[in-house]
């Protein structure tokens, strides 16, 4: 049974379907969970053993919000995924006490500008922060720096918070959201950017003047597209300390396409 020093159950109270297998869930944990924006928290199911089956999902509410907001890929082969894929309002979850991680924004160089970069759910933790600067400023702490979010998947259709966070950048002027597809060709009525996440680095830190003197690279999601996206933010003269990185798993384990 599971160690309730450790976990806590946490209930799903609302669910939404975005793409065949993208879904977003909202849990209440039975005790509050403190984070800060951009951490994680692992959670999961009783095994046949009963040993807890757990994975680390990014939360994308934001700290003041009352439930905690996932959004999760079903990955076909998943031991996890698919399992938590097929629960609905009212089930539950076991949920670690402790959120984790240091995939935060960047308060300690300096640097005014943040360049985001991520693949389908790996935007989760940039919500998370963009959420919180909203609420500060609208609490009367205005953001001094900016933030470029870029964001790749395979069609839109994995896009599943361009709605609000173009409604954001629309509010802030500090705030510049860039998606792009890889698969134009599967989403014809797209108009916005095209190619791979990673191959549009160079090319926006070029034209939007993300200097690495005064910029930050964060990186999130697809191992893969981290590597990539890594060795260009290094040739563009980035410093070790100037990227951070969230891996959403092990590289080389599955080559996934974004
Ligand atoms: C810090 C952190 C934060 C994370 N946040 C999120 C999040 O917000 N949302 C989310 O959906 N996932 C997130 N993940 C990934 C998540 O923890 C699981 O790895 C994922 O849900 C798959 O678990 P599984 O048990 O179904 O698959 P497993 O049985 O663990 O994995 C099977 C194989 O699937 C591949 N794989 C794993 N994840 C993916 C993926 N997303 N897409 C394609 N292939 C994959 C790998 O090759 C892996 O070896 C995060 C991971 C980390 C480390």
């Amino acid at each position: 049974m599971a160690d309730t020093d450790k976990y806590m159950a946490a209930t799903i109270t609302r669910r939404v379907d975005h793409a065949e297998d993208l879904f977003t869930i909202w849990l209440r944990p039975e005790e509050g969970l403190a984070f800060k924006p951009g951490q994680y928290v692992a959670f999961g199911l009783h095994d046949h053993e009963q040993k807890v089956l757990e994975r680390a999902f990014s939360i994308v509410s934001c700290p003041a919000e009352e439930q905690l907001e996932f959004y999760i890929e079903r990955v076909q082969t998943g031991a996890l995924s698919p399992r938590l894929y097929d629960l609905g309002i009212g089930d539950a979850v076991l949920m670690r006490k402790k959120a984790k991680g240091i995939f935060a924004l960047d308060t300690v160089s300096g640097h005014t500008k943040h360049y985001l970069i991520c693949t389908v759910t790996g935007v989760a933790p940039y919500v998370s922060m963009i959420r919180t600067l909203l609420r500060e400023e609208a609490a009367g702490h205005p953001f001094g720096g900016t933030l470029v979010l870029m964001q790749g998947a395979a069609t839109s259709h994995e896009f599943a918070y361009a709605r609000e966070i173009e409604a954001a950048a629309k509010q802030v002027s500090w705030l510049t959201y860039i998606p792009t597809i890889s698969r134009p060709w599967e989403d014809l009525e797209w108009k916005g950017e095209r190619g791979r996440v990673d191959d549009l680095v160079r090319k926006y830190s070029d034209q939007l003047g993300l200097a690495p003197e005064e910029t930050t690279g964060y990186l999130c999601g697809n191992p893969g597209m981290i590597v990539n996206a890594r060795g260009i933010l290094k040739r563009r003269g980035f410093g070790d300390k100037a990227i951070k990185e969230e891996t959403y798993w092990a590289p080389g384990e599955g080559e996934v396409e974004y």
